[in-house]
């Protein structure tokens, strides 16, 4: 397949690529069909360096930046499998590094590079917020040099394969603050001690193989010095997670929309039905095509909220765009691709039906698509708030 070269990363790409063929699509089915962890794709990656790609280097990672991260993230989907189980390491790490203190960093950082820590969760959503993010219920109260924290969170993924979680709570009530995104503060968890000390977790079994969880909090105590940045200000930080979590699950669609583009033209180009390829026909040619060159300008988009994040300046419109378009775009491929299958298509062993429903996903988390149009409406466009 001839992509559009954005000059972009030929090393990172082929070591990338290397390390992914030593797991091939066997590897990741059986992990799906076992509705297991991908412990030893995991662990490889972690070894190479991969996860603390953007850990800076003095605290023992390799300095990179979230556009190196994409790519790496962008490999593992385009290789058949999913980042969906290692993501989380990405996209908190810009929270951790950009508001945590110089003592926090050091604390953490290093043990996360050389892999004896995981940062993979992030504990924002909960059952009656919903979207409304600002709408949590969940509180933590300050008493001396703890916080005691009460509340639910749900869908919050990889907390049994993680160390650390990154947690938004209320610190002052919604009814005290000028404007709702006030008053809520960020926490690193260690989530081995929460787990002993009033946080209970119970598993999510969801369409995807993917592992998340309902969280319940009872008191949970948090070292005070566990909380990052300023008490109030967690809103604005999560945010700086939440964009590079955007941005990297569209490189991961975009990943995935080359995989579906890879898988169809073959298959097309070798099923032969009334004499002829079915790729012969152009009602089979045009969906594969027209969502090629929707995920080509997703990577357009992609690469420019990569930019702007590195750039340190803001990113929230590019990364909710580029988010949308790759999410459309690899969905449209997975239904060309299931679709030119044929029965096939639904068979285990060509690993469609798994890529089809691991896409499907984004088009409902980390953000809804709708949620992204009424953003870039009230945000962007200026129109009339409608909640
Ligand atoms: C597998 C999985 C893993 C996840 N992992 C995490 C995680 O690690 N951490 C975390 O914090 N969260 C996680 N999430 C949660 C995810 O971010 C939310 O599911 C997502 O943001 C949507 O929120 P909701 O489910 O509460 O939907 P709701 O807010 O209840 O919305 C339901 C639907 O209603 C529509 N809708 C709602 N409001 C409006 C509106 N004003 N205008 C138009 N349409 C609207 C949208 O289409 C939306 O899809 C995960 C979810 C899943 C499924």
């Amino acid at each position: 397949m001839q992509t559009i070269d954005h000059g972009s990363h030929g090393d990172i790409r082929d070591a990338v690529r290397g390390l992914c063929a030593e797991f091939p699509a066997e590897y990741h089915r059986k992990v799906d069909e076992e509705r297991g962890y991908p412990e030893r794709f995991v662990d490889a990656l972690t070894k190479a360096g991969w996860m603390a790609a953007l850990i800076p280097e003095e605290y023992g990672g390799s300095g990179l930046g979230l556009t190196e991260a994409s790519v790496i993230m962008e490999e593992i989907n385009r290789s058949g499998g999913n980042s969906g189980a290692c993501h989380g390491q990405m996209y908190n790490m810009g929270t951790l590094i950009r508001h945590g203190s110089e003592e926090q960093k050091r604390k953490y950082l290093p043990r996360i590079a050389e892999g004896a820590l995981r940062l993979q969760s992030m504990g924002v959503t909960e059952p009656t917020a919903g979207t409304d993010t600002t709408g949590i219920k969940t509180v933590a109260v300050r008493k001396g040099d703890r916080y005691l924290v009460n509340g639910q969170k749900v869908w919050i993924s990889r907390v049994q394969h993680s160390d650390l979680m990154i947690l938004l709570a209320r610190t002052t009530p919604i009814d005290q603050v000028a404007k709702k995104s006030e008053g809520m503060s960020i926490f690193l968890v260690d989530l081995h001690e929460a787990k002993r000390k009033g946080m209970s977790v119970k598993p999510i079994v969801n369409m995807v193989n993917h592992e998340t969880n309902e969280l319940f909090f009872d008191d949970l105590e948090i070292p005070a010095e566990n909380l990052i940045g300023e008490e109030g200000q967690g809103f604005k930080y999560i945010l700086t997670g939440l964009n590079a979590e955007r941005t990297l699950i569209a490189a991961e669609c975009i990943g995935d929309g080359y995989w579906f583009i890879d898988k169809v033209t073959a298959y097309a180009k070798d099923r032969k039905v009334f004499g002829r390829p079915i790729g012969q026909n152009q009602g089979v040619q045009f969906p594969i095509a027209e969502s090629f060159i929707e995920i080509e300008a997703a990577n357009l988009m992609r690469y420019e909220a990569c930019r702007l994040y590195d750039a340190h300046q803001p990113c929230g419109a590019q990364a909710n765009m580029a988010k949308y378009l790759a999410a459309k775009a690899s969905w449209e491929a997975a239904n060309a691709c299931i679709q030119f299958h044929g029965g096939f298509g639904f068979a285990a062993e060509f690993d469609v039906e798994r890529k089809f429903r691991e896409t499907r996903l984004y088009q409902v988390a980390p953000i809804s698509t709708n949620l992204i149009l009424s953003y870039v409406a009230e945000h962007i466009l200026g129109l009339p708030k409608s909640y």
